[in-house]
Formats: structure tokens, sequence, C-alpha cells
């Protein structure tokens, strides 16, 4: 199932509104528990995927997010 490591998250436990900070202070908390966390790469995957734009997913702020999306239309652009 697409979302099986969600409950493998170091975030399992964790109230969902400290991924949803709503200043800097609490984007590098809630990345602090990423940084611990072996479910990084299908988060960040699934947020992406999705074009989820709130929150920290995958260790990333939102505009870390947007930024990896824009570059990857830049490259895919270039590649065409
Ligand atoms: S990377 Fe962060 S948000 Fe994603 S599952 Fe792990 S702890 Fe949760």
């Amino acid at each position: 199932m697409e979302t099986m490591w969600m409950a493998r998250g170091s975030c399992a436990n964790t109230p969902p509104r400290v991924f949803f900070p709503s200043d800097g202070v609490g984007v590098e908390i809630a990345k602090q528990i990423c940084a611990g966390c072996r479910m990084t790469e299908p988060c960040l995957n699934y947020a992406l995927e999705h074009r989820i734009d709130h929150g920290v997913w995958g260790g990333c702020s939102e505009r870390q997010r947007r930024r990896i999306l824009r570059r990857r239309r830049e490259l895919a652009i270039n590649a065409a």
C-alpha cells in the first residue's frame, strides 16, 4: 500500500500539528524529528507526487519542496 511507511515513521506517535508548524522554529523542530526517521524517502516522494503544499514531509519544508519541484521542472524542460 502506498502509505504503509506512515505507520513506520518517527512521527507515528507525534501529534500531526508538530509537522504543520506556523513558524521557522516549528519547522526546525519537525525537521529534527525527521532527521532520525528511516522513512524520509517515501515520505518526501509522497508529498512531492501529491503536491502537498503544507507541512514538513521527509525532512523538507514547504519552501524546500517547492524548490525541488521547480528544479525538476527546469530539468525536464532542459532535457526536452
Ligand atoms: S520523514 Fe518526518 S514526516 Fe515523514 S514519516 Fe518520517 S518523521 Fe514523519
